[in-house]
């Protein structure tokens, strides 16, 4: 869990200095006020570090990287996009707002895309596939980007739940030619609502930079007000005081990751060897952010016991399964590009990942390196699974 637990004096004081540097808020102009503070740009750089990524481009929510993400690709009235059945609605909004068909793809054991179900569902109108690292583990992103290479699909990475997560010490949101981040509430780094790109091609750099502000190209021979322009746009840009509050979260993400890690490793170690929890498959070679300890039960009612038990037990669920139908493309019967998307109705059109997440149980994991698991988590599972 993120974040939020670590916020305190280190975001005060980058927002201070926000103020007494002149107290301009917005990332573009006012140099001679501003004295030097650019927080966004110095967020973007510092973020495209940690990640090794070239580039890097605040926006203002993890949706809205999303949506710049397929406005830099090109992709919008006649494309269809391809993602994992199982991730928030945003991901499927975004292609929506795009204007292309979101396709939706059953999940394996990762609960992440299903690679062999990818393949199945690839068209002819497919130009991208969103790739989402659910809740922290990463997706079988080696096997997914190859299939894109062989089909000529660009491969986006949502990497909302991966903020400092890696496959084979390449970082998440790198392996594709766009990864997106999000940083609202509840994610691994938070500027309260906000979100980042990071790039590996300029031109893809270039074509966000100024689809995310009005076409704006920053043209440095120009002043804004007569700045060039080859496209037109929308406003995504992020603003100073989220760059500020980014800077000290980012600071702080590998103490937050090693936080997650540590108590993730804990929770597991009390529920592991109880006769029928099945801990969540992660990918050869993957480092988690371990934002959630996953398993599946045997049953959807066991499940569902599981999870009356650990609200008894003060302990709570997260998403899964309380939040599901915010998160399974099966139950989205408010979005109609979804059924469009399988040419089915949506009850019969992701077996797998409905019975999948029906099983599952997702229990919170803190950032706060002091926190122990109490008895009452193993006693809630036990007594949870001993009526079977
Ligand atoms: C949180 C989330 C987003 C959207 O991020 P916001 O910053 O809340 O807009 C996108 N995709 C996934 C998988 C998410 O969990």
């Amino acid at each position: 869990m993120p974040g939020y637990e670590v916020i305190g004096d280190e975001e005060l004081t980058e927002i201070r200095s926000v103020f007494s540097a002149g107290g301009v808020l917005v990332r573009h102009g006012f140099d001679v006020r501003r004295n030097g503070a650019y927080k966004v740009a110095e967020f973007e750089r510092e973020f495209a570090a940690y990640m090794g990524a070239p580039y890097a481009l605040g926006v203002t929510s993890g949706t809205a990287a999303l949506r710049v993400a397929l406005a830099a690709l090109g992709i919008g009235r006649g494309d269809s996009v391809l993602i994992p059945a199982f991730t928030f609605v945003a991901t499927a909004e975004a292609v929506i707002e795009a204007g292309a068909i979101p396709v939706c793809v059953e999940v394996d054991e990762t609960l992440n895309i299903d690679p062999a179900d990818l393949e199945r569902r690839i068209r002819s109108d497919s130009r991208a596939v969103i790739a989402v690292h659910m809740l922290g583990t990463p997706a079988d992103i080696s096997r997914i980007r190859e299939i894109c290479d062989r089909n000529s699909l660009d491969l986006i990475e949502d990497t909302a739940w991966g903020c400092g997560g890696a496959v084979d010490d390449k970082k998440l949101g790198t392996w594709g030619r766009i990864g997106t981040f999000s940083f609202d509430f509840a994610k691994t780094l938070t500027t309260g609502e906000g979100g980042m790109l990071v790039f590996s091609r300029e031109d893809d750099f270039k074509a966000a930079a100024a689809w995310h502000d009005h076409g704006h190209e920053n043209n440095p021979q120009l002043p804004r007000w007569e700045d060039s322009r080859t496209s037109s746009g929308f406003n995504y840009r992020m603003n100073e005081l989220q760059g500020a509050v980014g800077l000290a979260q980012l600071r702080k993400l590998d103490r937050i990751l090693e936080g997650q890690r540590q108590h993730h490793s804990l929770l597991r170690a009390e529920v592991e060897d109880i006769p029928g929890v099945q801990i969540r498959t992660a990918p050869l070679g993957s480092s988690a952010t371990d934002d959630a300890l996953i398993f599946t039960v045997p049953t959807a009612e066991a499940a569902l016991r599981c999870r009356s038990e650990l609200v008894g037990a003060g302990i709570g669920t997260k998403i899964l399964p309380e939040a599901v139908s915010w998160h399974f493309a099966g139950d989205w019967t408010h979005m109609p590009e979804i059924a469009l998307g399988v040419g089915t109705s949506l009850e019969d059109a992701f077996p797998t990942t409905r019975a999948l997440l029906a099983r599952s149980v997702a229990i919170p994991v803190s950032a706060d390196l002091d926190a122990r698991p109490g008895p009452g988590l193993r006693n809630a599972i036990r007594d949870a699974l001993d009526s079977e």
